[in-house]
């Protein structure tokens, strides 16, 4: 298939556009670079620079492209940033990713595979969190995410457009080639890393006091890999809707910290700091539908691998993609 991939030069976009290329399908990137990275683009794919809050650049490429499907990940991603700056996540996650479906439902692509978020979730009333559960963020970023698949909704009930939102817990992991670099980084395990490189001295535990084992937060941490390949299989399939991507296994804060001091061999300082505005007490998946439906097998459903094959790509890549 050619693929349009919004957001393929961000983290999660740039390990699925290398692994579609794998698999045989066209690609062209899209993407305004300014969160992104031009060295994270594979190599053998096309690129358009472009912003999806700039509609006449979108319909233009999509005019030019004409995909078969596109895959979306051009959206802001920060909890505590979006609780700062709530009209940035509206306008790039809501209205820009309007200018994409509506440039889609013109030029005739009928799929869309998204990325959602379990922050569509908020403040879960059941863990694990199966696709059935209330969706009511507790973030704007988890409800600009949310607007948007409902916005999909729509666009497959009344054009019979194909719309999957596939909800991630933690991405984390990275690939030979591509790997997690954000600026400035708010993500847990890159943080950790940088602390084990040396560029930071400690890393500090948002909370200690909620309701969970060690009182730090639970989440699913995934990696990258398996969160690509479940976006390939929607891509084949013809099936809509949502999709949450977890192991089901959920790790508190400490257990991250000390995983890594396992796998990296550095001792980590880390100091408790008081709770972060946003932050649910427990995130962890109730993935069986993706696993029934979408023929989903994740590969790494331990932690170590996944903070080691991080780790791989830190330290070969100390600044991310800065030369
Ligand atoms: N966290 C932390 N220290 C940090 C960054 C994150 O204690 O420097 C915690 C955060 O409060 C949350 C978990 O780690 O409970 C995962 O946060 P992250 O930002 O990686 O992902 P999120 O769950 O917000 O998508």
């Amino acid at each position: 298939m050619k693929v349009l991939v919004a957001g393929g030069a961000g983290y999660i976009g740039s390990v699925t556009t290398e692994l579609l290329l794998n698999d045989g399908h066209e690609v062209v990137v899209f993407d305004n670079l300014e969160r992104g990275h031009r060295e994270a683009v594979d190599k053998r794919a096309g690129f358009r620079k472009g912003d999806l809050r700039d509609k006449d650049r979108i319909f233009k490429v999509m005019s030019e492209i004409r995909p078969d499907a596109v895959m979306h990940f051009a959206a802001y991603a920060l909890v505590p940033e979006s609780m700062e700056k709530p009209e940035l996540y509206f306008r790039n996650n809501v209205y820009g990713g309007i200018n994409l479906v509506e440039s889609m439902y013109k030029y005739d692509v009928g799929k869309i595979v998204f990325s959602s978020t379990c922050a569509t979730y908020g403040q879960p009333e059941k863990v694990p969190i199966t696709e059935d559960v209330a969706q009511r963020p507790t973030n704007p970023y988890g409800e600009s995410k949310l607007m948007f698949e409902q916005t999909l909704k729509w666009y497959h009930e009344l054009h019979g457009m194909t719309t999957v939102f596939l909800r991630y817990f933690n991405a984390c992991g990275a690939t030979e080639k591509f790997g997690e670099d954000h600026d400035p980084e708010t993500h847990i395990i890159p943080i950790i890393l940088q602390v084990a490189l040396g560029q930071r001295k400690q890393v500090k535990i948002y909370g200690d006091d909620y309701n969970t084992p060690d009182g730090t937060c639970l989440r699913d941490y995934i990696h990258i890999v398996d969160l690509a390949q479940a976006h390939i299989l929607a891509l084949k399939g013809k099936v809509s809707g949502p999709f949450n991507l977890g192991t089901g296994n959920g790790y508190s804060v400490l257990e991250v910290v000390e995983t890594a001091r396992e796998v990296t061999g550095h001792p980590i300082p880390a100091e408790i700091a008081p709770r972060r505005p946003g932050d649910p007490a427990k995130l962890v998946a109730g993935a069986e539908k993706a696993r029934k439906i979408l023929k989903w097998k994740p590969q790494y459903d331990d932690l170590d691998s996944i903070l080691q094959s991080a780790w791989n790509w830190h330290q070969k890549h100390p600044r991310g993609y800065r030369k």
